[in-house]
């Protein structure tokens, strides 16, 4: 680690340009990788005596630039990554924040626990799940990982360390939980896991000829299913709009699984090094770069959707838990097959009442602007109680959105579209996968009030606003944040 001197610049060794995970947004910063809390300590009063701001930094899979801090300070917590406590019997895990998903999942398994929640792919840190208050596919029955973490700590700006729990420091724990990196930094997170009985789930894939079919099947089946989650052929019009297939997921009850201790372990969930047995997975992103078009898509989306019809009707298979929930991990670098301008997610989430028509307008105004999604993704949430939730009872759809220079303006300009949708349709969205969202928006779904609240427990961690995204400068410029934003070139940000 670089050796942190009293001196009024920061050291150039640590310039680096860093990327969002979708690559199409990347800003200059320096990156410190402190391993200890005393070395996060150093790295905020370095910050403080140069007058730069401090960004965390988990394994950077946010889609945007949640965790970008242009020509300031970014505080890579990839080396913070022990684990400090495990009880087998009770599930109950304590860890630092760097310690990613596919370390807990791999430690905790053979022991028969799983994360209760985690996202589709297996590298984000436990810091980065949290701050970002991450969902799963199976969020409709068990909400978000905050309602999972039992107690935090984390360290304020002002070097005050905090115990937060729903007993202790509360506000700064449901605040905190989405609070997107803005009030302090987790050192350690307790969590608890879920007990599994099998190193297998069991899975359903079911076809829908449309959104209105695959909203009812969810309705239908969410009340006794663990997981579930639908794939839409974003480039389907008409009568097929939203058309799909749902992939619903179980767990094992005990006993019923001959052999548990075989299925636990991690060799047992380990994803194929090949496709088909032959090709290297390493390589396969260079082989989808060719029908990463509208084209393409349109002929890879209608193959899957008849073959899916044809092959998936009423069969029930077993799968690890490892390939169930990190199918996008198949593919290592998938999104290079995008090119060079990257990729965006677009994630909105809408309450039940509303949802079908706002997703169906979404896909309808994407298709007419000529840039149908390559990639749609949907499911089903419940509410939560966290400070900057993303959540709501209803549904969420995720769309993916190939970026080039030619294309840039024209797709913010179709993310402003659907931002209109979803706000009057009472939806929200979610920082975690944002690119394009204006401050007014922002405001607009999480109310004035919450995010008052917000600014004022920010205030007190955080006094000397040290904490600062270019996300937060993005979307909160009436905060101190936005006096300082201006200062900032044109490159910084994350506009067209
Ligand atoms: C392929 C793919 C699939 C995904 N699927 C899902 C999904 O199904 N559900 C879902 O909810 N999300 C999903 N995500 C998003 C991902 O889970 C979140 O962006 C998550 O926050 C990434 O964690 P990270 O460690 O990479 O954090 P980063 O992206 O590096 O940072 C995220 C935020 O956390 C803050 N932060 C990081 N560490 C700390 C810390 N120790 N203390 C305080 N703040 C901190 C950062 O400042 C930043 O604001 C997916 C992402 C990808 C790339």
């Amino acid at each position: 680690m670089t050796t942190l001197r009293d001196e009024s610049t920061l050291p150039f060794q640590n310039l680096e340009l860093v990327h969002g995970w979708g690559l199409s947004t990347d800003a200059v910063g320096y990156v410190f990788r402190p391993s200890t809390v005393e070395g996060i300590q150093e790295v905020f009063n370095l910050a403080q005596r140069t007058g730069r701001t401090v960004a965390f930094r988990g394994a950077g899979r946010s889609y945007g630039d949640a965790a970008l801090n242009a020509e300031n300070v970014v505080l890579d917590l990839t080396r913070f990554c022990r684990i400090l406590a495990w009880n087998p019997h009770t599930g109950v895990i304590t860890m630092e924040s760097g310690v990613t998903i596919q370390q807990l999942w791999q430690y905790a398994l053979p022991d028969g626990w799983w994360p209760p929640i985690v996202p589709g792919t297996m590298f984000p840190t436990i810091g980065g799940c949290a701050s970002m208050n991450i969902h799963g596919k199976n969020n409709f029955a068990v909400g978000p990982i905050g309602d999972h973490i039992l107690e935090f700590e984390i360290l304020l700006p002002t070097g005050e360390p905090l115990t937060c729990s729903r007993q202790l420091n509360s506000d700064i724990f449901f605040a905190a939980i989405g609070g997107f990196g803005m009030l302090g930094c987790f050192t350690s997170i307790t969590l608890q896991l879920k007990k599994v009985y099998s190193g297998h789930l069991n899975v359903e894939a079911i076809n829908v000829p449309n959104l209105d079919a695959m909203m009812q099947e969810f309705e239908q089946r969410m009340d006794d299913a663990d997981y579930l989650v639908g794939w839409i052929d974003g480039v389907a019009g008409g009568k097929g709009i939203g058309r799909g297939v749902i992939h619903e997921a179980n767990y094992l009850k005990p006993g019923n699984d001959p052999n548990p201790a075989q299925t636990l372990r991690i060799e047992h969930q380990q994803l194929p090094d090949t496709i088909f047995g032959l090709l290297p997975k390493s390589t396969l992103w260079r082989f989808m770069r060719p029908f990463v078009n509208n084209l393409g898509v349109r002929l890879v989306n209608t193959a899957k959707f008849y073959a899916s019809r044809l092959l998936d009707r009423g069969k029930i298979f077993q799968q690890s838990h490892a390939a169930f929930a990190f199918l996008l991990d198949y593919v290592p670098n998938w999104k290079r097959s995008y090119g060079r301008g990257g990729l965006i997610q677009y994630q909105s989430f809408v309450p039940e009442s509303t949802a079908a028509e706002a997703f169906k307008a979404q896909l309808r105004l994407a298709q007419k602007a000529g840039y149908p999604p390559y990639l749609a993704v949907f499911k089903r949430h419940r509410r939560d109680n966290f400070l900057m939730t993303h959540s709501v009872d209803g549904y969420s759809l995720a769309l993916d959105f190939k970026i080039t220079k030619r294309n840039r303006a024209a797709i913010w300009k179709l993310a402003a579209q659907l931002d209109e949708v979803v706000l009057k349709a009472g939806g929200r969205f979610y920082f975690a996968k944002d690119s394009t969202l204006h401050a007014a928006s922002a405001e607009q779904y999480l109310g004035r009030e919450a995010v008052e609240q917000f600014m004022a427990l920010k205030r007190r961690c955080d006094p000397n606003g040290l904490l600062e995204t270019n996300l937060y400068r993005r979307l909160f410029p009436e905060t101190e944040a936005g006096a300082k934003k201006e200062q900032f070139t044109q490159t910084n940000a994350v506009t067209p």
